[in-house]
């Protein structure tokens, strides 16, 4: 009964009521602020083993006038919980799709987009029909288009799941799997995914240098990458010894800071003119 009585102290305790309040404040200002243009794309760069930009991946941005800028990792699960995700992520894919068009034609080139799909707007019943019509309204001569997703998803109905991932792929999306290692997905089930890439958890590069235990989980995953043939991708690379390193263990791609922020278009393409673009 003390475990009981301890539960209910920590209920209403401020810290958890001022949290709760939080998240209404923040579902409610969601609601309102599709409609306000306060939502906007960046885009941060990809790099190959030769240091050449081959993509972007696409991450949102909500600009609230009273609460200023709010992460997407706590506006991203209040949406979803409050069934604006839909909404929400229509508006990402098309305005990524809309922004990578006009780059094609403002610079000539053809990136790679990575885009992030959540598990909910995955198992939305029409995700594909909807995703296809978009990228059939932007008349692309080639578009390539990646969906990062979680293992988390694994968790949902392998059976819908699966060849929802095959159609994906003979479309010609690619799948990244990102946030790799901190989820639990069996060796096995990876080998019957139709993936193209591996995304090396952040976490485990901001701990690289000074954890032996990182280090072996980071050789680990791109152990596996290679033996399925795919791409491993490392996300967060703030410095050239971090970057060395992940080189030396046989990592092919590149993400983080070291290289760009995530940037708004205009100055993506600011960025881009002055790169060794692939
Ligand atoms: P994520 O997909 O794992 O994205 C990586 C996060 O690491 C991004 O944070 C990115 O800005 C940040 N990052 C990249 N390189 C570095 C670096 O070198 N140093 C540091 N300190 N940070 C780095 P962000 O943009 O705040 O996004 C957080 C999470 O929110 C994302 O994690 C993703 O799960 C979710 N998210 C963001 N945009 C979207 C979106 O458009 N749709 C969905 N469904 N989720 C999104
Ligand atoms: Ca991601
Ligand atoms: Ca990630
Ligand atoms: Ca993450």
């Amino acid at each position: 009964e003390a475990k009981k009585y301890k539960n209910s102290v920590r209920l209403f305790s401020p810290s958890m009521q001022e949290k709760y309040l939080g998240r209404i404040r923040i579902e409610q200002a969601l609601r309102k602020s599709l409609d306000k243009q306060e939502f906007f794309m960046v885009y941060q760069p990809q790099l190959d083993a030769n240091g050449c930009i081959y993509g972007v991946e696409a991450l949102v941005r909500w600009e609230h006038p009273e609460f200023g800028l709010v992460s997407p990792a706590e506006f991203i699960p209040i949406a979803e919980m409050a069934g604006i995700m839909p909404r929400l992520g229509h508006f990402i894919l098309a305005t990524t799709l809309r922004e990578m068009k006009q780059l094609q034609q403002e610079l000539g080139v053809c990136f790679q987009v990575s885009v992030n799909i959540s598990v909910r707007q995955f198992m939305e019943k029409d995700f594909l029909e909807k995703l296809t019509r978009e990228i059939e309204l932007y008349r692309f001569n080639k578009i390539a288009l990646c969906l990062e997703i979680t293992e988390s998803l694994f968790i949902e109905d392998i059976d819908y799941i699966l060849p929802l991932l095959y159609k994906m792929r003979e479309i010609g999306l690619s799948i990244s799997m990102d946030d790799f290692g901190t989820g639990y997905s069996s060796l096995n089930m990876l080998r019957t995914l139709p993936i193209d890439e591996l995304k090396i958890d952040k976490s485990f590069v901001d701990t690289l240098l000074d954890d032996t235990a990182a280090q072996k989980m980071i050789q680990n995953i791109i152990t596996i990458g290679k033996n399925l043939e795919l791409h491993v991708l490392a996300e967060g690379v703030e410095t050239n010894a971090q970057e060395k390193l992940l080189k030396s263990f046989g990592c092919d791609r590149f993400q983080g800071y070291l290289y760009a922020k995530p940037l708004a278009y205009e100055t993506l393409k600011d960025f881009l003119k002055s790169q060794p673009l692939n």
